[in-house]
């Protein structure tokens, strides 16, 4: 099982520090390598993906990553950005369906928004198609407007677009995860208006044929943006494409309050995948010791179900992070001074889970 550690910027090494521990706590051998990814990666070799980075992230069964970006590195040219790595790495390596899940912990009813009835118990998955739509479609860029509103004045377009096979596949990753939870799918578009997703729609409906176990709902993306703080729980698995699942994902994902806890995975189509916490490089609170490592432990847990086949091992790392927060012990982006509860550093944190795993 080989694991390219690529830690980034900011937090990143701080919280990858952790789950690498705790990953070493398990009774598996891995074959771990490090490299550099983001900012930390331009200082070191001029360029935010590297291509022996990206050889190793290529070679290697999954990536373990933790976040790159600063504000330093905002007037750099647009290929040379932190940034550019996820997006790379994405390319190069087809990792076409991100999961993310938004699920919210008992003990950490109280840092939503939302009421607490609403939110308790919530376990929803929301799956994006990542490598197509509006954000990949050619042609784009700026011209002349030859008509529309106002013939002869300059305008900028880009292209939506998506292939059958880009969205069955997609389709039966949604189906297949459902029928290991819920059994239950919502593919969301925008039908009414769009031609695209008219076709999405319809893709969607005929890869169903072939899950007669699972239920699909179709709804439109504005209705479930709605549906996401009315009703959140109704959800089981969502799908949908590249712009509405950015969009839906960190609104399901703040719908648990702890952005802090929540892991994220991209696959491609033989399994391998880049595991990474939602949150980015966090540079307001880097080197302090006091970001929160469990979404990046979360992650690799998911790292192990899902590309090394090691359910049993992620389902401990998941019971022992469910134990350290019934133990009381938060980081102080999920502390809120309850009875009962100690704020505590990342490598408490971490230390915490390891012994929770014992
Ligand atoms: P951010 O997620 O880094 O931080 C938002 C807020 O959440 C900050 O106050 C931060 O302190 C807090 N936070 C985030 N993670 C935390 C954790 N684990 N523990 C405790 N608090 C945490 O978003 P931002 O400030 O908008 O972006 C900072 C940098 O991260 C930018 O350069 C951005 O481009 C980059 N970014 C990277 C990724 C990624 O690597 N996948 C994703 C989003 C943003």
């Amino acid at each position: 099982m080989k694991i390219a550690v690529l830690p980034g910027d900011g937090i990143g090494p701080e919280i990858v520090a952790e789950a690498v521990k705790v990953l070493e706590t398990l009774d598996l051998s891995f074959d771990m390598e490090t490299a550099p990814v983001g900012g930390a990666a331009y200082e070191a070799a001029g360029h935010p993906l590297p291509e022996s980075t990206l050889k190793l992230a290529k070679s290697s069964d999954a990536i373990l990553f933790g976040a790159v970006g600063d504000w330093k590195y905002d007037t750099l040219d647009r290929p040379l950005r932190p940034e550019q790595a996820i997006l790379g790495l994405r390319k190069e390596m087809g990792l076409f369906a991100n999961f993310r899940p938004a699920i919210c912990y008992e003990q950490l009813v109280g840092a939503s928004s939302l009421k607490p009835e609403l939110i308790a118990g919530l376990d929803i998955l929301i799956i994006r198609e990542l490598t197509g739509d509006i954000y990949f479609g050619q042609p784009r860029g700026r011209r002349t407007a030859s008509d529309g509103h106002f013939p002869g004045a300059e305008e900028a377009f880009d292209t939506m677009r998506y292939s059958k096979p880009e969205i069955e596949r997609i389709a039966h990753v949604a189906f297949q995860a459902a029928q290991k939870r819920g059994k239950k799918v919502t593919s969301v578009d925008k039908a009414n208006v769009l031609e695209t997703f008219q076709f999405w729609k319809d893709v969607v409906t005929e890869v169903h044929k072939q899950y007669p176990d699972v239920t699909l709902e179709h709804m439109y993306v504005d209705n479930a943006a709605m549906q996401l703080v009315k009703a959140p729980k109704k959800f089981d698995v969502v799908v949908t494409g590249n712009m509405f699942g950015d969009i839906l994902s960190d609104e399901a994902s703040m719908l648990t309050g702890s952005i802090g806890m929540l892991p994220s995975a991209s696959l491609n189509d033989q399994k391998q995948g880049l595991y990474e916490p939602s949150h980015g490089s966090a540079p307001d609170i880097a080197g302090q010791g006091i970001a929160n490592p469990l979404a990046t432990i979360l992650s690799a847990a998911m790292m192990l179900r899902f590309s090394l086949d090691q359910a049993a091992a992620a389902d401990r790392i998941e019971d022992a992070v469910k134990s350290v927060l019934a133990q009381g012990l938060r980081t102080p982006d999920i502390f809120a001074g309850e009875e009962g509860t100690t704020k505590v550093g990342t490598r408490e944190m971490g230390d915490a889970v390891v012994k929770a795993m014992s």
